[in-house]
């Protein structure tokens, strides 16, 4: 009798909950607290969950400890035969809930809508026993049937509504990190309890998103690659990693951009309405890939064809070969925001820095990347294009991203320009192709400067001793005796240099004038130069250096160069000074020290005399 009456009382008190909330969109868990109410007050009951079944798993609406679900096959076949083997399923079930004292399996139309775990009290023990609890099951099943229709219908209104918050954002934007985040964000607000990710094909720029990753053929799963080849949805049971994995193509017109991957318990099934919405989400999502793409594109290409122009022009006018590196190093920090730049040029069969070369280039950490260059260009003249130097090296680097175009003179590789950037996969392939195009613009340019330099040099230097010229000589004292205030010329000459020849042959001549080429250079360094006066006669000049310095100096040649020379030999010199005061032209100066020498030659030789006043 008392059972009969709990009965009643729960019907009664559920017709009023649904009277009260009729035509108030509440939620699973609010209707959940509603009927803990009823069944505290008839049973004594204080714990409770509903387990919600979705295609074949059953997730629990409060408890996230389970997100991952409890697959209805581990809990079959205790949920058909129920009475027979009820012990079980609660078995099975106190796991999870350890206060889980009774079931109930709540069904309609032979499906399974989902079960209730309830504690078990003394009221409802007795309960229990009675044909009443059958009752109450159909009676939560009918109940729980219009709700989860309602609740499926306010899904579906959830569905649409993402879908079209998600058009509206595709449409607004023309930023592809925008696109990507709307499409993660989205795909998580509708499947929040499965992981998902992006892979996309490798020519888009998607920095630094969470869940968008690059596609590698390599790595990725066969079911993702068929996705991706085919265009088609497919679904992998992937119990290796003991999930099910959806992959849904991301297409557009012209092609397909990526593949979306949605992660989930091995037993779920994506119901039909869930696939047809993914369907949708990928191809609205492709479609704005593909437009923001080509937009990008067409903006890429005007901006492209404006660099090449302006650098065509800029290397048309008359440049050096400071001015043109300047101008390019100026073009590529614009163009592609380096972290460093190199140039380098062949110099001896070294590849030695140019203009423009940033400090780090000159460390000894960027060894590393110099070598590597110089290994590559030794038998190819392919640019490089490196995204992860870390991975091509044994050792760690600072610099991962690397673009590295030959500097290409008639078919070989004559220097090269080598950007890098801190960040693994900063250079797009765009830009890269972008810098080659830059670079072969220039390297014609580039390549006349370089004949130009090589010819002046054969024109300025003698080809025996290489010291400049007489003729570079002339040019260097003329201009320095306009713009300086003072200077010093000397002459001088080899002793007896004729026996020399005589005793030891020409060649050995020939030799003895290139050491003391040799010396001459490595004692003036930058404080003058040196020049082959003629046959055995050389000369050097001081700019800002008065006749004390000069002597300074010459007195130390004269005293090294017997010790250098094999057979030894001795020098003359004759020194003379101009300055600011002496009104002199550099005829007068020559033929000064031209005297001084004759003087240094007349008082026994091997010594020195400056003009005027004659010193041994
Ligand atoms: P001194 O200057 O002490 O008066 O005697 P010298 O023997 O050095 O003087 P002279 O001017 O008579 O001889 C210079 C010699 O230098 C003659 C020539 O054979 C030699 N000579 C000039 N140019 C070269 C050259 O390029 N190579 C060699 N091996 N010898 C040269
Ligand atoms: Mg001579
Ligand atoms: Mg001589």
């Amino acid at each position: 009798m008392r059972n009969l009456q709990i009965m009643q009382s729960i019907k009664c008190q559920l017709l009023d909950l649904w009277i009260k909330n009729a035509g108030k969109p509440l939620t699973a868990i609010e209707y959940l607290e509603l009927f803990n109410g009823v069944m505290l007050r008839e049973f004594n009951i204080k714990k409770i969950e509903y387990l919600n079944a979705e295609n074949d798993v059953l997730y629990p609406l409060t408890t996230s400890d389970i997100s991952n679900g409890i697959p209805c096959t581990s809990l079959t076949p205790h949920l058909e035969q129920r009475h027979r083997s009820h012990h079980l399923l609660i078995k099975t079930l106190k796991r999870y809930f350890e206060y889980a004292g009774d079931v109930l399996v709540l069904k309609g139309n032979g499906e399974i809508l989902g079960i209730l775990i309830i504690e078990d009290t003394p009221i409802w023990n007795s309960f229990a026993q009675t044909p009443y609890v059958a009752d109450l099951e159909k009676l939560l099943s009918d109940m729980f049937r219009v709700i989860k229709n309602s609740w499926k219908n306010t899904y579906e209104k959830k569905l649409n509504r993402e879908l079209f918050e998600m058009t509206e954002v595709f449409h607004s934007t023309m930023d592809v990190n925008h696109i990507l985040e709307a499409m993660i964000h989205g795909v998580k607000r509708i499947f929040p309890k499965f992981n998902s990710k992006l892979i996309l094909s490798n020519d888009q720029d998607r920095r630094g998103i969470e869940n968008v990753y690059v596609f590698d053929y390599l790595l990725e799963r066969p079911s993702t690659i068929e996705a991706f080849v085919s265009g088609e949805m497919t679904i992998d049971h992937a119990s290796d990693i003991d999930s099910r994995l959806l992959n849904a193509p991301i297409k557009g017109k012209q092609g397909i951009y990526g593949v979306l991957q949605i992660f989930t318990p091995i037993d779920y099934r994506f119901s039909p309405r869930e696939k047809k919405f993914i369907q949708h989400l990928t191809q609205i999502s492709g479609n704005a890939l593909e437009n923001a793409k080509l937009y990008h594109q067409s903006h890429r290409l005007v901006s492209d064809l404006q660099l090449i122009n302006e650098t065509s022009q800029r290397l048309n006018m008359k440049l050096n070969k400071e001015e043109i590196l300047s101008f390019l190093t100026k073009q590529l920090n614009k163009s592609f925001t380096p972290s460093e730049i190199c140039f380098a040029l062949l110099d001896d069969d070294q590849f030695q820095n140019a203009k423009g070369t940033s400090a780090f280039f000159y460390q000894e950490e960027a060894r590393v990347y110099k070598n590597y260059i110089a290994k590559h260009f030794a038998s190819s003249t392919d640019p490089l294009f490196v995204a992860e130097f870390d991975s091509l090296i044994e050792q760690k680097v600072a610099y991962n991203s690397m673009m590295v175009v030959p500097i290409i003179i008639r078919e070989k590789v004559q220097g090269y320009c080598a950007i890098l950037h801190l960040d693994p996969y900063y250079f797009s392939f765009d830009s890269f192709k972008l810098m080659q195009s830059l670079i072969r613009h220039s390297s014609l340019a580039i390549s006349n400067i370089l004949l130009r330099e090589q010819l002046q040099e054969m024109v300025d230097r003698d080809y025996l001793t290489k010291l400049y010229a007489r003729k570079y000589l002339d040019r260097y004292v003329e201009n320095s005796m306009e713009e300086d205030e003072y200077g010093a010329f000397v002459l001088l000459d080899i002793d007896n240099f004729k026996m020399i020849n005589d005793t030891f042959g020409h060649q050995t001549g020939d030799f003895i004038l290139k050491t003391i080429g040799n010396q001459l250079q490595l004692s003036i360094q930058d404080q003058g130069i040196c020049a082959r006066w003629g046959g055995e006669e050389m000369a050097i000049y001081l700019p800002n250096k008065d006749a004390n310095d000069a002597i300074e100096i010459v007195r130390k040649i004269i005293k090294l160069i017997p010790n250098v020379t094999e057979p030894s030999v001795t020098l003359s010199s004759g020194i003379a000074e101009w300055h600011n005061d002496l009104d002199l032209t550099y005829q007068h100066l020559l033929k000064n020290a031209d005297i001084a020498l004759y003087e240094a030659k007349n008082s026994g030789k091997n010594r020195y005399c400056l003009f005027q006043s004659i010193s041994s």
